[in-house]
């Protein structure tokens, strides 16, 4: 298995884990680009956003609902926040299993480059 983000759920790679479940892992981006950037990522491997089905609907609602729920506890809420999935390469995915950006602490403009 080629896959970074496997390596680290399955604990071959290391990482700065900030939030761990039986379904979902969350660790610090390795090359963040705001004082708070996490990743959050189910343990299942899926590539993409388009490659999630139906089965897998109460998981990305979990990844979603922990990322806000951790944005919660670092008190990122009142200032806001960015939650993103980029899907592809145009849109810059560079690891192939699906993860959620949080990322906040700066104000960010909109819309992204
Ligand atoms: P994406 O462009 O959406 O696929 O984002 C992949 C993210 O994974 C990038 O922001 C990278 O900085 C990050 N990343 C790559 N390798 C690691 C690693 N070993 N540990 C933590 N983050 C990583
Ligand atoms: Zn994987």
């Amino acid at each position: 298995m080629e896959c970074i983000f496997c390596k680290i759920i399955n604990g071959e790679l290391n990482s700065e884990i900030v939030f761990d479940n039986e379904n979902i892992i969350g660790f610090n981006d390795i090359n963040p680009v705001a004082p708070t950037h996490v990743l959050f990522v189910p343990r299942k491997h899926i590539e993409k956003v388009d490659d999630f089905e139906t089965e897998d609907l109460a998981l990305i609602g979990e990844l979603i609902y922990r990322a806000k729920e951790y944005a919660k506890k670092i008190g990122l809420n009142s200032s806001g926040y960015r939650l993103v999935f980029n899907n592809g390469k145009d849109a810059g995915q560079a690891v192939f299993h699906i993860h959620l950006h949080l990322i906040g602490g700066r104000i960010m403009s909109w819309p992204p480059g």
